[in-house]
């Protein structure tokens, strides 16, 4: 008998998830998180209006406590360089949260035996499943059976690096940064402000929290963050009078581009994985959604496949299929026009524009697109992905890498 039906790796969303729906199953369920709760999570909080109502129905209201007391957000705004700004009001729509207490809330309500500060460091397969090293803050390694590993460890994940070390060969990496401020700056504190300007990183955004600016932006792993953000807060400077007295925290993490490629990585054996570390990530970087709903999955793809006896990988692969494809219709050029309800919502904006501000609307998105695509590949891939999905009327030919790891 393992010490365990099912252990879960990673205490954010989609391991909170997991947890939750394995424990609703009663499978005898632990969630290890390496840090120790409540822990920090560089992240905008922006959680969708889809994955609050997911909260609320699995683990209660999102208290007050978690909330940024500058208010929920109210929509996005896109500040593009040569045209004026706009702001569209009930797209992006979601509540502001702080991370760490919006991640402990899920954590304590998933009713799993939770061990904070402790690490995975490795797994095998044994007869009863899964034996696990895990290892806490200042004492020897541990190890832990089970009969199912689910890693929900983040778009970084050790998990996924320990049991299939080459899914990464040919990963691109963004590395994203931001920077909390107490300041002033001539931006309303409700939406959420994205900067489509080129030179300042593939992505770049302002938020609010508290009493706090947040600035930040992302580039491709290897090129150097410090300069884009330079450039990014002397542009706030000049276009928006941004003035930071304080800088009073820094944060930034490595984000995988296997989801907008069509990589996404599921598991292998009696490993399934979810979350960013599997490559749910959606267009603009918003990711609670899909964590909690392939946390959700892979929890239930295991019980499923406890209670009938076969593979719940095969269960997992197929009742993913439709959160695949949403991820892929977020990155796809053909659809991004198409689609109203998209974070990005270009259609929408571009119809709010009067005419005369088309030709620097097209220029400007161009300038920005073209260096988003350039030098990582993943342009390549989303207008391959893009084009397939419009010629051919079909789906995607979503997860080609399932059969590698049905097979390995
Ligand atoms: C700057 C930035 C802004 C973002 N803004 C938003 C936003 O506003 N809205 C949105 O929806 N998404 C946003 N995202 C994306 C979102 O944060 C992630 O997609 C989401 O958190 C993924 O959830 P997850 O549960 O898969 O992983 P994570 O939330 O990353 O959780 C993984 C957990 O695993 C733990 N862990 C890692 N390794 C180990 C180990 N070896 N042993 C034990 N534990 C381990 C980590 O400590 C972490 O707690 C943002 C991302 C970034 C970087």
């Amino acid at each position: 008998m393992p010490d365990f039906d099912v252990i879960v790796v990673g205490g954010g969303p989609a391991g909170a998830a997991c947890a939750r729906s394995c424990v609703q199953a009663s499978l005898r369920t632990l969630l290890v998180e390496r840090g120790t709760l409540p822990r920090f999570k560089p992240c905008s909080g922006l959680v969708a209006l889809e994955a609050e109502r997911f909260v609320t129905r699995n683990f209660g209201p999102i208290p007050d406590s978690c909330r940024s007391s500058s208010g929920d957000y109210t929509g996005i705004a896109l500040h593009f360089p040569s045209v004026p700004s706009l702001f569209l009001p009930g797209l992006c729509q979601a509540a502001n949260v702080w991370r760490h207490t919006f991640d402990q809330f899920l954590v304590e309500h998933t009713g799993a035996e939770v061990r904070d500060g402790t690490l995975f460091e490795a797994v095998e397969e044994v007869p009863e499943g899964v034996a696990v090293r895990l290892r806490a803050r200042a004492s020897r390694g541990s190890r832990v059976t089970a009969r199912y590993l689910v890693a929900c460890d983040g778009g970084y994940s050790r998990v996924v690096r320990t049991i299939a070390p080459t899914v990464h060969d040919d990963t691109a990496w963004a590395l994203v940064y931001q920077r909390y401020y107490r300041g002033r700056i001539e931006l309303d504190a409700g939406p959420y402000h994205s900067l489509l300007t080129r030179d300042m990183g593939i992505y770049t955004w302002v938020t609010f929290k508290d009493d706090l600016i947040i600035v930040g932006c992302g580039c491709m792993r290897g090129d150097k963050i410090g300069g884009y953000h330079g450039r990014l807060v002397d542009y706030l400077r000049g276009r928006f009078g941004f003035e930071p007295k304080e800088s009073v925290r820094d944060e930034g993490c490595l984000g995988n581009a296997l989801g907008p490629t069509n990589r996404f990585f599921l598991g292998k054996g009696r490993v399934l994985v979810a979350g960013e570390a599997a490559g749910f990530l959606h267009l603009g970087g918003e990711g609670i959604s899909g964590a909690l709903e392939t946390g959700w999955l892979a929890g239930q793809a295991v019980a499923g496949s406890i209670a009938a006896g076969d593979d719940a990988l095969g269960r997992y692969q197929m009742s993913t299929r439709g959160e695949r494809e949403r991820v892929l219709d977020q990155w796809s050029f053909t659809r991004l026009f198409r689609s109203f309800s998209h974070p990005m919502a270009l259609a929408s904006a571009f119809g709010r524009y009067p005419w005369r501000h088309y030709p620097a609307l097209v220029r400007d998105t161009y300038r920005f697109l073209d260096q988003q695509a350039r030098g990582s590949g993943v342009g390549a891939a989303m207008v391959r992905n893009s084009w397939q999905r419009l010629l051919t009327r079909r789906r995607y030919e979503v997860g080609r890498v399932e059969a590698d790891q049905a097979g390995s």
